[in-house]
């Protein structure tokens, strides 16, 4: 099956007792029985459920990767892989990854006596210094949250293997319609479902995706005696938008392109980042990895916070919300919503400024997502 066919259909067969051509909702915590030592391949929810199993079939066939495991949120999938790992291991992280991951390694797991050290991931070669004798994996997101930066999968690739480090990658701004990790040889890919691929704003939801059996094995013990599971209404709505992906891919990457190139010839903005511009530092590696450079602009306004305040009360249809990735265009300010728990000073020093802004560019018609926009600029004094 091609791509789109897959997003449809992969993993989806008609339900055997009704025809149903959606798969049912097993709404279940437990199964019945026959009799001991004879159940129909599920005991309880939190090991197994039917709905939950075609999503994860579903997303590891449009990843084109092997194995599946879905989990409550994003967070909670990430968290799951980094107890694949022990006391004293150490991690190399982008250093502009989306503040709750950055939150949960470095309030959370450092008790675990886990450790990370942060590189701009999008030169290789910092990556590579910074792998010590502990590393046991290399973490990346790309494009990053909020700052867009692009990370060569490729040459990352490389050193993992070189080091025999376990390489993941979080590809939740890219989605499977525009990057495919696996083709880079990566070993998991993780993505917040929450975001494009459910797409309308509906569920919370992650996925880690693997084609090592050993990985996936243990990722399931994880998921069963942790229990972060997604519940089976959400994993459904998650199948529904799933079926959609590409189109609205399409449309996001077409509707950003459009309002990057209008915020970059308005006088009142400084600076603008999409990874589809040439200005982009990293446009090139973008073009040869990537098919799309999906919904995601951050911007820097001129006249900093009070200006990027005006914009943000200022806008009618760009809703003011921390989340990204669907339909709807919203509008966030990381310094005060996605990215507060990031220290201050570690927030400067990654560029994450008081006045950036980052845009989660939706599909309506863009000419009313750029007239909102310059409404909104037009406040600004
Ligand atoms: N990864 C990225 C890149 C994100 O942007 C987010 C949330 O914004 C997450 C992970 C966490 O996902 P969730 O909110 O589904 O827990």
């Amino acid at each position: 099956m091609k791509f789109d066919t897959k997003l449809i259909r992969a993993g989806i067969t008609p339900d055997p007792t009704t025809g149903a051509i959606l798969p049912p909702i097993f709404q279940t915590a437990t199964y019945v029985l026959e009799e001991i030592g004879k159940d129909k391949g599920y005991d309880y929810t939190r090991s197994a459920n039917p709905t939950r199993e075609v999503l994860e079939n579903n997303l590891a066939s449009i990843e084109d990767g092997k194995y599946g495991v879905c989990f409550s949120s994003g967070m909670s999938a990430v968290d799951s892989i980094l107890k694949l790992f022990s006391s004293g291991d150490h991690v190399v992280c982008s250093d502009d990854v989306y503040g709750g991951v950055s939150r949960l390694f470095n309030n959370l797991l450092v008790n675990y006596d886990l450790t990370f050290t942060y590189v701009n991931s999008s030169d290789p070669k910092n990556v590579e210094d910074a792998i010590q004798s502990n590393t046991k994996m290399i973490w990346v997101e790309t494009p990053t949250n909020p700052l867009l930066k692009i990370t060569d999968l490729e040459a990352v690739s490389k050193i993992a293997k070189k080091h025999d480090i376990i390489f993941g990658v979080d590809s939740t701004f890219a989605t499977p319609a525009l990057l495919k990790p696996f083709e880079f040889d990566v070993n998991l890919v993780m993505h917040s479902t929450t975001k494009y691929l459910s797409g309308h704003n509906q569920i919370i939801g992650g996925i880690v995706i693997t084609n090592d059996e050993s990985m996936y094995e243990k990722l399931k013990f994880v998921q069963k005696t942790v229990g972060a599971v997604p519940s089976p209404f959400d994993c459904w709505l998650t199948l529904l938008g799933i079926k959609t992906l590409s189109l609205r891919m399409e449309r996001h990457c077409q509707n950003a392109l459009a309002v990057a190139e209008f915020l970059e010839a308005h006088s009142k903005v400084e600076k603008v980042t999409y990874p589809g511009l040439k200005s982009h530092p990293q446009h090139h590696i973008a073009v040869s990895q990537m098919k799309g450079f999906s919904g995601m602009i951050s911007m820097e306004l001129k006249g900093g916070i009070p200006a990027g305040v005006k914009l943000m009360n200022s806008v009618k249809l760009c809703s003011l919300a921390e989340s990204l990735g669907a339909v709807e265009t919203m509008i966030t300010h990381p310094a005060t919503m996605t990215h507060v728990d990031v220290p201050k000073d570690e927030r400067l020093a990654r560029g994450l400024t008081d006045g950036l802004v980052r845009l989660s560019v939706g599909i309506e018609d863009v000419e009313d997502i750029i007239t909102d926009l310059k409404m909104g600029l037009d406040a600004i004094v």
